[in-house]
């Protein structure tokens, strides 16, 4: 079927990135070669190898562990919270400035649409390190004392490379700690170009260590005998994983993991908004987000409109190409993670929910899903209380708010939540009863550096962002 919505190709250059046959570990202020193996990362959406990356071993992370202590005891610690604050500055100035290399080489490497990375990754990674410059000199007044914790060993996902490695390396830095950081092994590029940057900001040596690999360099992180405080984001089995590994340690632990939040939608919604913000709540990022409004509830009333509504709008998404300026939907991430959404969606219509894909026309290689809705969905339903992670939204319906409530908090997690509604009080009196750590009203899939973001339950715990991610990352007065 040909679009209306068809429109002529308009991809952004390529020549703007710089992508090396090879990458070793940048440790103490320099890149070096892993004493460890290695591994190939791909461009998701046409399965090109991009770059050999260095796999870092125990002993490399033992020495990226050394170099930050070092820099640590002797430099990062002494210096004053106003100096920390420019180096925060200079790097938030040249994310700036590199802001295009960066959001195609993020689109590259992870299979996102360039415009989402252009504008939604890229300018809350400069926020990001501008919020928490201005928080370096200012510690004694945010409630959580002023001394830093020490080394920092952080661990993040996929799905937001150079977004996750801002939140932890930002109020890391500024409170004063040094950093050893592993980004996922299917989207390693941007976290080392950050490194140059680091460089290119005349960061001192070891502040931060970036080490490449895989699950196990993961491990030897959080295990390391001399790593202060432990911050993870990714899946709550890993998650589980890490707070057995440090439970009985000195270590601080931070864990921000898996959700299935429920984007609530009432029948005096602005219904035309409201389908926005569900398609923003679930297919934004491929609908690889955490806080995705991955379940929708919609009062019995207007269901039928409502998903007379999405339909209409799902068929105008355009997924394709992410370098493309017009893409909506870009590439799975990874052929792992595309065989899970096919696995999940199967048994979602094996357990009787009714399965409904955009027509869109999706490329030969590489790794793609169409943009799925699924009804008739039951809370029993595997699709209704398992993280897909993937562009597939769940629906069920409810009659009346406290029902809402009900079937909102019924799962294991509780990181976010979504109230569309034309009444204020009912937003107030919903984000009071609702078990997640962000309630969106009106609007879905916002991000701010001033404003803290975090789970209940299986979603994890500690707060990143605003003045309480410090908290994270200094001693506080009790410790
Ligand atoms: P993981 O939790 O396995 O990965 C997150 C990070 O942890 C990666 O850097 C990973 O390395 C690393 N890691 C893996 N095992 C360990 C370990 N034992 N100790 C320390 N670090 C470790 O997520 P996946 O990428 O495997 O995705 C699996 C599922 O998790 C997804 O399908 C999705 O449902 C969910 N997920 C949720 C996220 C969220 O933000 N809530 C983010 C990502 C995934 P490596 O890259 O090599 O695996």
């Amino acid at each position: 079927m040909t679009s209306p919505f068809e429109y002529a190709p308009a991809p952004e250059s390529r020549a703007v990135v710089d992508i090396k046959p090879s990458y070793g570990l940048f440790i103490n202020g320099e890149f070096v070669d892993g004493s460890g193996t290695s591994f190939k990362t791909v461009n998701p959406a046409t399965e090109e190898v991009l770059a050999e990356v260095a796999e870092a071993s125990d002993s490399d992370v033992d020495e990226a562990v050394k170099a930050a202590r070092r820099a640590y005891t002797r430099v990062w610690s002494r210096m004053s919270g106003a100096e920390r604050a420019k180096y925060l500055y200079r790097i938030a100035r040249i994310i700036q400035e590199r802001g295009r290399e960066l959001a195609v080489l993020e689109s590259i490497d992870n299979g996102k649409p360039i415009k989402e990375s252009r504008d939604v990754d890229v300018p809350i990674v400069a926020a990001h390190f501008f919020y928490y410059a201005g928080w370096a000199d200012k510690l004694k007044y945010a409630g959580y004392g002023d001394t830093p914790l020490g080394v920092a060993g952080q661990v993040i996902p996929w799905n937001f490379p150079l977004l996750m490695l801002a939140w932890k390396i930002a109020p890391a830095l500024a409170c004063g700690n040094t950093v050893v950081l592993k980004p996922a092994e299917t989207t390693p590029l941007t976290a080392l170009l950050f490194a140059e940057i680091c460089q290119q900001a005349d960061l001192p040596p070891g502040v931060v260590n970036i080490v490449t690999g895989a699950g196990d360099t993961g491990r030897a992180i959080v295990s390391h005998p001399d790593v202060d405080k432990v911050a993870f984001t990714g899946s709550t089995e890993v998650g589980k994983a890490i707070a057995r590994a440090v439970a009985g340690t000195d270590k601080k632990v931070t864990l921000e993991l898996g959700g299935k939040a429920a984007n609530i939608v009432f029948d005096d919604a602005p219904l035309d908004q409201a389908v926005e913000g569900i398609v923003n709540g679930i297919f934004f990022n491929q609908g690889h987000v955490c806080c995705a409004g991955s379940r929708l509830l919609v009062q019995e009333s207007v269901a039928d409109e409502v998903m007379s509504r999405l339909k209409r709008r799902m068929a105008t998404l355009r997924v394709g190409d992410p370098l493309d300026k017009n893409t909506d939907v870009g590439a799975i991430n990874s052929a792992e993670q595309l065989a899970k959404i096919r696995e999940l969606s199967e048994i979602g219509e094996a357990e009787g929910a009714e399965r409904w894909s955009a027509p869109c026309e999706l490329p030969s290689n590489g790794y793609w899903f169409a943009p799925t809705v699924f009804t008739g969905v039951s809370q029993a339903h595997r699709i209704a209380r398992e993280e897909i992670f993937g562009p597939v939204l769940s629906v069920l319906t409810f009659r009346t708010p406290s029902e809402a409530v009900e079937k909102a908090n019924n799962t294991p997690f509780g990181l976010s939540a979504g109230v569309w509604t034309d009444k204020g009080s009912r937003i107030l009196s919903m984000a009071n009863r609702l078990r997640a750590g962000v309630v969106w009203a009106n609007t879905f899939n916002k991000f701010d550096p001033t404003s803290p973001f975090g789970g209940y339950k299986e979603s994890g715990y500690g707060r990143e962002g605003g003045r309480h991610g410090l908290e994270a990352y200094l001693k506080g007065a009790d410790d």
